[in-house]
């Protein structure tokens, strides 16, 4: 067997025609020589990643097997999340609802959980607008520790509640490994935020949940680092990742973070796995909300993940960026607009 550091150091595309025995011939050759295979089956083609040492899979005359068509080396220092592992891009599922590959996700709810009434009626409010995931902070990360820090369980218990009367999945973060039984138990998708992208505990405890992961960018990790992290958490086995813009730290101050779409067109073509964009950390202001996600959709992210509250002069964090509920309506059709012109449906 590959040691558990092993990574797939090689591309095997099968032919287009080759039979399932062909591949699977392909694996067994793999794992007599003390490696392994990672089957990819896409629409048309089969890739396997070979994992293993480079050197010792260079020996191994697999372009001769029956049904090979041609063997790459993986030169990036990520390697199950680089597109070239995945014939097709990624689409992640949870209840019916899709993100990535045409299907543009459409997350919204509070910053934080509150009370019970302003969960379910931002939870109402979402869905009636065509939102597709419920997001709503139980444990939040904020930068003083002198602020409310969430409800904790109470607020998983109110949005679980709220998902389920809405038909909605749920987005919350999580924080602490020592929460992790109860986060995974009570949610759809599991967040990891802006501060934890680089929790390497945490994310090999997500790898190992059997629930999607939306992973954001930390404020000052680079493309690369992101999608470092994302491998780690498909290193244990977990691939079901969304990972998520959701700006940057620079000279700027005229906005809250410097949001880089930029790197959503280079995440786009580096990986398989849906890339979506949180506008309203970006803007830190409410009216910028609206262009921000506009611009995101327009540049070819798979969704966003907005903010809004039935009253964001009273919200207790990130009042300033959330959007009333009551525009709510307005601001998800103008999204949908651009959504629709570049040949997406919201899933
Ligand atoms: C959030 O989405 O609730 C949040 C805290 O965002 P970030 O981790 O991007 O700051
Ligand atoms: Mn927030």
């Amino acid at each position: 067997m590959a040691t558990t550091n092993a990574s797939p150091e090689l591309l095997i595309v099968m032919a287009t025609g080759a039979t399932p025995d062909q591949t699977e011939h392909v694996v067994a050759r793999l794992q007599e020589a003390g490696a392994d295979g990672r089957v990819s089956r896409g629409r048309e083609v089969t890739f396997i990643g070979a994992i293993g040492e480079r050197d010792m899979l260079a020996g191994l005359p697999l372009e001769g097997y029956p049904g090979v068509e041609r063997v790459l080396p993986i030169l990036k220092p990520y390697k199950l999340v680089a597109r070239e592992l995945a014939p097709d891009p990624t689409v992640i599922e949870v209840d019916g609802r899709k993100i990535g590959d045409g299907y543009f996700g459409l997350i919204a709810g509070p910053c934080t959980v509150e009370y019970r009434e302003q969960t379910l009626e931002t939870a109402r409010a979402v869905a009636d607008a065509g939102a597709t995931m419920l997001r709503g902070g139980a444990f939040k990360p904020r930068t003083s520790p002198y602020t409310f820090q969430g409800l904790g369980v109470e607020a998983l218990q109110l949005l679980r509640e709220a998902g389920d009367e809405t038909g909605l999945p749920v987005v919350t973060e999580l924080m602490d490994p020592r929460h992790v039984e109860e986060v995974v138990e009570a949610t759809d998708v599991i967040q990891i935020g802006a501060r934890n992208s680089q929790n390497f505990l945490l994310l090999s405890e997500v790898g190992r949940a059997d629930k999607p992961v939306l992973l954001k960018r930390g404020a000052s990790t680079s493309v690369e680092e992101l999608l470092m992290a994302a491998e780690y958490v498909a290193k244990e086995g977990n691939e079901r990742i969304i990972l998520c813009e959701r700006g940057i730290k620079t000279f700027e101050t005229a906005t809250r973070y410097t949001l880089d779409l930029g790197a959503v067109a280079v995440l786009k073509n580096e990986t398989h796995l849906p890339v979506i964009v949180d506008p309203s950390h970006a803007a830190g202001r409410r009216d910028l909300v609206l262009p921000l996600a506009r611009a995101a959709a327009a540049v070819g992210a798979d969704g966003i993940i907005v903010e809004t509250h039935p009253q964001p002069e009273h919200a207790l964090s990130d009042g300033p960026q959330q959007i009333p509920t009551s525009e709510f309506a307005d601001f998800a059709a103008a999204v949908t607009a651009i959504v629709e012109v570049m040949g997406k449906r919201v899933g």
